[in-house]
């Protein structure tokens, strides 16, 4: 009992085992997994960079061979024989300063008005065309509203025109047009004298990038793309962008986070775009334009097939996690019920207890300890059983020894005591043993005695018991017995005694006993009192000629008086 308290609190080794079968389940699946997933997210990153820096060169290729045509355009009507000759006409009736030549030169300007409107007509991409005077003032333009609205030059307009002949600006927007604006200018040269007359200005509609901002993009499904290409000015400025149709006025700005990107052009990152779309994209700056690209493509498009490739493989893992945690529960308890038996049985063992058989469940290792435990326990069993006859019996005889006798006494009185269980004791000595001993020898003395065990042992029940007092004096039990029964007992074996031949090898020897008997009181606080009555009683029936029982005369004042002539 008490090993089983120390122990009560043991820490069981099934959470150990669990614990363990979960960890070598999850760790190299979410391991692998993990590795996987890096490895394919990088590889995918990589691709889809690839793909969106091929975008972006195409689209800046695009943009540059747009550029070029415009300024092609802008050569061909720069040098056009309608502009060039009535300019230089309008500049000599301007300088002659008489009165007829400034309404012949106010024609030469109509004309070439008339020719600008014609060219704006048939172009959509030339929102304005203008020519201005080498001052930058204008003198003509493709429609009279046009030539009131100031035309904003580059602030270096004219450095660019002496480096390159050719000037443009920055994207710009105005209320009255949809699309973003851009203006570019040539100087108006006369081929044989390379006098300058002026300047040729055409504002042009960026919104004609804008299919070729589309095309640029790789194709998706169904011709669609889920590539974005936006186009910014330097300061961050929307121009144009391939996911809204509508143009950006010019509050339209890029968020910090996708200016950010030019920090580190063409370097893909994944981030929350303006239309809040968790995207993959990067940056591009263009190298003749104060312009960017950024290019983005849809995060859960590329990595789709991905996130649910890695959802199932969590989802595998959980799966496998509770079949395999499972199963350790089942091992467990198929390891753990046998050793529960045997911890229990070990318990019951170190507590004092040999009466225990643990169940052989099976025949693996488990079993073979069981089988063992048990053959053990039995033979410690058997041992303490041939103990403890030793310790409680008389060798010689087999009866009780003295120490035994003496306890059994003890339970009859706490009995009593208790239930008023009453019973009766004898005590009994072979009468002129001596002269046996000293006639026939010790072994013939030895010889009686045990055939007086075995007189008791066949006169006796179950619940009385007969012990070796002394040498030859014998102290007989007899449970739930009054006086009377006492009485008849003591004689029924005084007569076996007497009728009995005992023998020893060839000799035979009548032997006669005497008794003393007595019955348990309620002064009897102990045995001492009750086994000095009986010792009395002894000693006086050896006084009045031995082969007799006598009842102990001072019994306490409430037991009733047999008389032993009765008996006899
Ligand atoms: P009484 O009728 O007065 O009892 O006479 P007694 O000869 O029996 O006298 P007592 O009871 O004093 O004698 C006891 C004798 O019992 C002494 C001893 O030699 C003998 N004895 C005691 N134990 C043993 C034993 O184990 N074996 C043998 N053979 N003799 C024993
Ligand atoms: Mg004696
Ligand atoms: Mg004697």
């Amino acid at each position: 009992m008490d090993n089983q308290q120390k122990y009560q609190g043991f820490r069981s080794i099934r959470n150990r085992i669990l614990f363990f079968s979960i960890l070598v389940t999850l760790v190299p699946s979410f391991g692998m997994g993990w590795f996987w997933f890096d490895m394919t997210h990088k590889a995918t990153t990589e691709k889809v960079k690839q793909k969106l820096v091929d975008s972006a060169n195409i689209a800046e290729h695009e943009i540059n061979l747009w550029f070029k045509e415009r300024n092609y355009d802008l050569r061909v009507f720069a040098n056009s024989f309608v502009v060039l000759d009535n300019l230089s006409q309008y500049r000599m009736a301007v300088k002659s300063n008489v009165p007829k030549q400034e309404k012949k030169s106010l024609s030469n300007l109509r004309i070439i008005s008339t020719y600008l409107t014609l060219i704006k007509n048939q172009f959509t991409d030339y929102r304005r065309l203008l020519v201005l005077d080498n001052d930058g003032k204008i003198i003509a333009a493709s429609d009279t509203a046009d030539q009131n609205r100031p035309v904003i030059l580059p602030d270096n307009w004219k450095s660019q025109v002496e480096k390159a002949h050719f000037f443009t600006g920055d994207a710009y927007f105005i209320e009255e047009d949809l699309s973003p604006l851009i203006l570019i200018g040539a100087p108006l040269v006369l081929a044989n004298d390379s006098t300058q007359l002026g300047f040729f200005v055409m504002e042009v509609r960026l919104q004609g990038i804008l299919p070729l901002l589309k095309d640029s993009l790789s194709i998706a499904v169904r011709g669609m793309s889920s590539e974005t290409i936006i186009l910014l000015k330097k300061d961050g400025r929307y121009i144009l962008s391939t996911a809204s149709p509508e143009n950006h006025k010019e509050t339209a700005t890029a968020s910090v986070r996708v200016l950010d990107l030019f920090n580190d052009p063409l370097h893909i990152q994944e981030f929350i775009d303006d239309r809040n779309v968790h995207v993959v994209g990067l940056a591009s700056s263009f190298g003749n334009l104060p312009w960017g690209l950024v290019i983005t493509e849809n995060y859960d498009n590329v990595f789709a097939g991905l996130l649910q490739a890695r959802n199932q493989i969590i989802l595998i893992t959980f799966f496998l996690t509770i079949i395999i945690g499972g199963s350790a529960i089942i091992v467990t308890r198929q390891i753990l019920g046998p050793l529960k038996d045997l911890t229990s049985g070990v318990l019951r063992v170190a507590g004092g207890d040999l009466d225990v058989s643990v169940p052989i469940h099976r025949s693996d290792e488990l079993g073979i300890v069981a089988g063992i435990f048990n053959e053990m326990v039995g033979r410690l069993k058997e041992d303490q059983t041939a103990l403890e006859l030793l310790a409680t019996t008389d060798s010689l005889t087999g009866l009780a020894n003295r120490k035994q006798i003496m306890a059994d006494l003890a339970i009859n009185l706490e009995s009593f005591q208790r239930y008023s269980t009453e019973f009766s004791i004898l005590m009994v000595d072979i009468d002129h043993f001596k002269t046996v001993n000293d006639s026939y020898g010790h072994l013939a003395g030895d010889a009686v005695l045990i055939q007086l065990a075995r007189i008791f042992r066949e006169n006796l029940r179950s619940l009385d018991s007969a012990g070796r007092f002394g040498g030859e004096e014998f102290l007989v039990i007899l449970g739930k017995t009054d006086i009377h029964k006492a009485l008849q007992t003591a004689e029924r074996i005084r007569q076996a005694v007497d009728e009995h031949v005992f023998t020893c090898e060839d000799v035979s020897l009548h032997i006669t006993i005497s008794v003393g008997v007595t019955r348990v009181t309620s002064e009897d606080s102990n045995g001492v009192s009750l086994i000095d009555r009986a010792d009395k009683a002894l000693y006086e029936a050896k006084a009045a000629g031995r082969n007799r029982i006598n009842l102990a005369s001072d019994n306490s004042p409430d037991s009733s008086p047999v008389s032993q002539d009765g008996l006899e």
